[in-house]
């Protein structure tokens, strides 16, 4: 096997920077070289064995390379991790695009996925790794130098949010003698509550000063020489990971613990020390087990004489601790002396003594986001743990447990440096001290993510009828059992209208669906739609934390789920709505964007009707999407439940034809909000397109789904479909045709689509089920002519081959035609599904109205156009996009009128 690229050679060939960066004197970055080399080349030669024998032989691995089994199975993972190993089936376990985004083919990754902010939870170690001072961590973020960056990959192994072995997991061997075990609470061989006698500690240190007294007393009797803790630095209430050499100044900075901050201030930094004491949340004191062994290949390094592991349950970056005092002590980082959880609630102490608390429920708000990835409340690695649930004010509860952890306790004990009191497993503290635990054990990686269950693509092909069956009861509990409740969670901010995604989860979680379906309705009236239609994948679902680990928590589904079960128990949840205000406003289209704009509205207290072109509500969703994948009976549904808040409907009325903005001014309406879509269809230029059998995706799916074309001769509505149908487009138009016009009897069903198939912009789920029902897919292929014979109908249609070019201003490659590649297609039905445009009827008819040189309206961030009672949204603005970012702009301008009408009628009142 080629050698593979070394960490020690891009170290050694980045020497200069890295001893300018001042981390390393010219000694240390010798010793930290050396070692290193003897651990690659152990790496290297588990990789060519492997590769030698075809397969992971533990036994044979260990004899022929006498090494022992934990360093060989933790090697081994790691080398899964990076992609080496994927020739024998072995998939890394955690990010699984770690292997395709890392720009090195080498033992060690680079840092894609540190870069990426949305996963990180701030500890700070990869800042404290970088050699060459490329990562800097402030506030709550870091910053990345891409200039300064050697792409040595270290970051990424200190990352405790990149993989972590099982091997790792294990407690040590010789640790535990005699232990008990609790799944929530880890080993343990006692649990007490306990305090320091010790008064000076008692006003500076945390509930009962427990980990400085144990440290103290370590310095006192030698049994470390340094501490790596948390200490103050030089601004009030801005932890730093510090490595403390003696008591005074422990004593100094005692009483700082709160703050989740990087202990591991550098790994080599430690050298001069045998007897090291570490203190951390259970995150830190993983990643510092997983940095000791890569890429040092030595578990947990043997100078750390004692672990003292924090609780963890809630945490604080620094500018989040800022707001918490301001808005909930009406304080500042100045004056406060320590803080305390006790008994749920977050106490402030300040220089004066007084002390002033909160419910922790009530700040769970400036949390930081997700540190939910250890499902540890108590660090296992540790070999006494400390934190406050389960004991008084003024106590610590402590666990002991290892032999080490029971030495260090007892010895502070026999000096009377501390007192403590037993905590009976019977008790009501252990009761609190489990339960707490409990709830912070995820169970993400035992479950996979649900499957939908689906009509057989054999038997659907031949009907309308919807293809997903949506989830079951058990499904759905199991599937709330793998939310991670994230501090922070980015779900949240990837939906357009920013559904409380976790709160939602937990209410499923707890079967308590009315309160899920009124919390989901608080923020979308259309759940069931955004449930079926919606592209969860880019969206909410994108930004799991889940997703960089496996699969993102089905969150659609459950949206889904919780609206059909409105349904199927003859429920109709709709939330209040305010004291009529006596204002009419006209909301023009009942698309996506008009309904949410008029749900908004009149949930405060408007009187608003919505105008319609056609005889049925619900724009594309009723026009466009089709009865499989959205059946027509849940739009009316979810109309009727606007109908409930008094919104009136008015179908047959074109604005800007039939009624004009001026006679609705007239009839009393004092702000218009326009949502009238993008329904013109697009052409191509291409002859032959005036040949029979030539369509638009619009007409096409308006016939079927509007008309009801597929009930023919039920519905008077006809629609011709030849034996071969090919659709021209790669969205959702494009594929919704397909799929309809094989369920209207086509016999093949070709699509052509000038991109490559990465490029589709239709939804991934929408693909497969078109590839699983016989939709035949020629990607990079653009129609040149359509061909008839002498009666003008469609025979055949004139292709040429595609190539991918520099990406264009959407940021896809642009397809470029290879000369001379035309071929022909045998066909006598095209569909065009390009994309369609604004249509100008309303437009045309405000003539001062701003528009684009595309013909879509202009407005600002509040959807207010340049006509102050005039506010547009969805697809007139922003040209074709998705159902949930119609919604989306519909709510922002519902405020945006809201606001505008306050000021220009109501406060005046
Ligand atoms: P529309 O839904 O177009 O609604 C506009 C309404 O205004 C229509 O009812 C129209 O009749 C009415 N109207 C127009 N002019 C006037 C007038 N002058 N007077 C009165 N009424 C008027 N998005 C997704 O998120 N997921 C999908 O799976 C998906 N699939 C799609 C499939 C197809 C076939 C199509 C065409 C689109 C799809 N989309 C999908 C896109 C999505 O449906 C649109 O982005 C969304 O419907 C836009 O909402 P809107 O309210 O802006 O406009």
């Amino acid at each position: 096997m080629e050698k593979q690229r070394s960490l020690v050679k891009i170290l050694l060939t980045n020497k200069e920077k890295i001893l300018e960066s001042n981390k390393y004197n010219k000694a240390e970055f010798g010793d930290l070289i050396s070692e290193l080399t003897d651990v690659e080349s152990s790496r290297q030669g588990i990789l060519e064995k492997i590769e030698e024998h075809g397969s992971i032989d533990i036994p044979k691995l260990k004899k022929e390379l006498q090494l022992s089994e934990k360093n060989l199975l933790c090697n081994i993972e790691y080398l899964k991790e990076l992609g080496f190993l994927g020739y024998i089936g072995a998939k890394p376990r955690f990010f699984k695009d770690v292997v395709e985004t890392s720009k090195q083919n080498g033992i060690f990754p680079n840092v894609t996925i540190i870069k990426d902010s949305n996963l990180c939870s701030g500890c700070g170690l990869c800042a404290s790794i970088c050699p060459v001072g490329a990562i800097s961590y402030s506030e709550e973020k870091f910053d990345f130098d891409e200039e300064k960056c050697i792409d040595c990959g270290l970051c990424y192994i200190c990352c405790p949010r990149a993989f972590f072995p099982k091997v790792l997991k294990a407690p040590e061997e010789n640790d535990v003698p005699d232990i008990n075990f609790l799944e929530q609470l880890n080993y343990y061989q006692e649990i007490c509550t306990a305090q320091t006698t010790d008064e000076r500690i008692t006003t500076v240190a945390q509930d009962g000063g427990i980990v400085t007294t144990l440290l103290k007393m370590a310095f006192q009797q030698k049994l470390i020489d340094g501490a790596l803790a948390v200490t103050e630095g030089d601004e009030p209430l801005k932890p730093l990971p510090q490595l403390i050499e003696d008591e005074d100044e422990l004593l100094h900075t005692a009483g700082t613990k709160y703050a989740n901050a990087h202990i591991l201030k550098i790994f080599q930094g430690c050298r001069g020390h045998d007897k090291l004491a570490v203190v951390g949340t259970p995150c830190i004191m993983e990643a510092l087990k997983k940095i000791s062994f890569f890429p040092f290949n030595r578990p947990f390094s043997d100078k750390i004489a004692l672990k003292i592991g924090l609780f963890c349950m809630e945490s604080f970056d620094y500018k989040k601790i800022g707001e918490l005092l301001k808005n909930e002590f009406k304080s500042t980082p100045a004056d406060v002396k320590k803080m305390d959880i006790n008994k749920g609630r977050l106490i402030i102490y300040d220089h004066n003594g007084s002390a002033s608390d909160v419910p922790i429920k009530k700040i769970k708000k400036y949390g930081r986001f997700g540190c939910f990835f250890c499902d540890d409340l108590t660090s296992i690695h540790a070999d006494i743990s400390v934190g406050s649930i389960g004991s008084d004010p003024g106590w610590s509860t402590v666990f002991i447990r290892t032999k080490r952890g029971a030495e260090f306790f007892q010895k502070a004990l026999d000096l009377n440096m501390i007192v403590k009191k037993e905590i009976k497993e019977d008790s009501k503290s252990f009761e609190s001290l489990s339960r707490i635990a409990k709830s912070k054990l995820k169970k993400f990686e035992e479950y996979d993510r649900p499957k939908m269950i689906e009509q057989d693509p054999d038997i659907r092909k031949n009907n309308f009828e919807e293809v997903p069956k949506g989830l079951t009861v058990d499904m759905v509990k199991l599937e709330t059992q793998r939310c991670l409740q994230c501090g922070n969670p980015l779900c949240v901010t990837g939906c357009p209208v920013n559904i409380r995604i976790p709160q939602f989860i937990k209410l499923l979680k707890q079967e308590k669906y009315i309160g899920a379906l009124y919390e989901m309705k608080s923020y979308n009236l259309l759940p069931a739609i955004c449930g079926r239609v919606c592209p969860q994948e880019s969206q909410c679902e994108k930004y799991c934390l889940l997703s960089g680990l496996g699969e993102p928590i089905a969150i659609g589904y459950m949206e889904r789920f919780i609206a059909d079960w409105e349904r199927k128990n003859n429920l109709k949840e709709c939330p209040e709505c305010a004291a009529p205000k006596g204002i009419k406003v006209a909301v023009i289209g009942s698309g996506p964007a008009g309904l949410a704009c008029a749900g908004e509205l009149a949930m405060n207290g408007y009187d608003v009707t919505i105008f319609e072109a056609f005889h049925a509500g619900g724009g594309v969703l009723t026009y466009g999407i089709p009865e499989f994948r959205l059946p027509k009976e849940i739009v009316k549904s979810e109309i009727e439940t606007l109908k409930m808040l008094n919104v009136k409907v008015e179908y047959n009325i074109i604005i800007g034809k039939t009624l004009t903005i001026e006679d609705l001014k007239e009839m009393g309406f004092k702000a218009f909000f326009i949502g009238v879509g993008a329904g013109l269809p697009m052409f191509i230029k291409v002859p032959g397109l005036t040949l029979n059998g030539v369509l638009t995706a619009n007409e096409f799916l308006t016939r079927s789904n509007l008309m009801k074309a597929f009930k023919f001769p039920d519905y008077d509505t006809p629609i011709k479909i030849g034996k071969i149908v090919t659709i021209i487009g790669g969205g959702n138009v494009a594929l919704d045709s397909a799929r309809t016009a094989l369920r209207l009897g086509a016999e093949k069903v070709i699509i052509v689509y000038r991109r490559s198939e990465a490029e589709m912009p239709a939804r991934r789920e929408e693909y497969h089920h078109a590839l699983e029902e016989g939709v035949v897919f020629q990607f990079l292929t653009n129609p040149v002519s359509f061909i008839g014979d002498e009666n003008d109908d469609l025979k055949q249609m004139g292709v040429i081959k595609m190539e991918l070019g520099e990406p264009d201003e959407s940021g896809r490659r642009r397809p470029i035609p290879i000369e001379n590649s035309e071929y022909i297609i045998d066909t006598d039905t095209i569909i065009i599904g390009i994309g369609s445009r604004a249509n100008p009827i309303i437009t045309r008819s405000i003539p001062e109205l701003k528009i684009s040189k595309w013909g879509y309206i202009e407005t600002d961030e509040n959807c207010q156009t340049n006509i102050e009672e005039i506010f547009a949204g969805g697809d007139i603005v922003t040209g074709s996009a998705t159902v949930i970012s119609a919604m989306g702009a519909g709510k922002r301008a519902a405020h945006g009128i809201d606001k505008y009408l306050q000021e220009k009628y109501l406060d005046k009142k």
